[in-house]
């Protein structure tokens, strides 16, 4: 299994990093996709993917909640970044409009210009919509193109926010703990996404799985994830294990 998404450097896992990545690799997660959120936590990012060859495979970019008055200069270091070492991905990105609308212009422009970097390096993007479908889409309209290849990160759209998107024909949709949370409204969406299109993740340490919602979260938990998916699909745990692994493994080239 791959977890797409996990922010294993952020200080939650400051005692146990190691421990928490061998029990991940322990219980079948293989590889993990590490996003970064801005150049603050890039070294922590870098050296976590440096301790793990193989394993933890790192992403670049200015996550949405870090665009501030000096997102010049954050972008600035993201291309830079992309132009000096290798990653796998340009994320995380996007627009998120439930913390704060004040720099609405400025994550537009963070956005839109992340895109084109994704798009000059030949890179799938990673992309956190919070509550900004409608501005993603506005933007994904305009310079989408055929190579513009990336995960919905914690997709937990409508089923015509995935309808939208299925018509770009080139995302995934990257499902996590919320797929288990009683009172999700994910499930329905779930029916008509095929699990070609989904792959799997954990967003650790945040949106922890149930029966562990609550505590903190961590990529050992993905069969949880993996689990909830192959009952509401009718598929065996190997399956979805199988094709979402083959999906994260060509869209990162991993
Ligand atoms: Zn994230």
């Amino acid at each position: 299994m791959i977890d797409t998404h996990a922010h294993l450097y952020s200080k939650e896992f400051d005692t146990d990093r190691d421990e928490v990545i061998r029990r991940a690799v322990g219980n079948g997660v293989s590889k993990l996709i590490i996003p970064s959120t801005d150049a603050g936590d890039f070294d922590a990012m870098m050296k976590l993917c440096r301790d793990w060859p193989q394993v933890c495979f790192p992403a670049a970019g200015l996550h949405p909640t870090s665009v501030g008055e000096d997102y010049e200069t954050e972008l600035a270091f993201v291309e830079k970044q992309l132009d000096s070492c290798s990653f796998v991905a340009v994320g995380e990105i996007g627009i998120d409009c439930y913390w704060s609308m004040d720099c609405i212009a400025q994550q537009r422009d963070a956005f839109e210009r992340q895109i084109r970097m994704a798009q000059r390096h030949s890179l799938p993007v990673i992309i956190h919509a919070r509550d900004s479908f409608s501005e993603i889409f506005a933007i994904l309209d305009r310079i989408h193109t055929p190579d513009t290849k990336g995960v919905f990160h914690g997709f937990s759209g409508t089923r015509e926010d995935y309808l939208k998107i299925r018509e770009y024909d080139t995302f995934k949709m990257g499902i996590g703990g919320v797929i288990t949370f009683k009172n999700s409204k994910l499930p329905q969406t779930l029916e008509i996404i095929p699990i070609t299109d989904i792959v799997l993740e954990t967003d650790a340490p945040y949106l922890t799985p149930h029966p562990y919602r609550g505590k903190r979260n961590e990529s050992s938990h993905i069969p949880l994830i993996a689990q909830k998916i192959a009952e509401l699909k009718n598929l065996s745990i190997e399956e979805v294990d199988k094709i979402t692994s083959e999906n994260a493994e060509a869209m990162f080239r991993i």
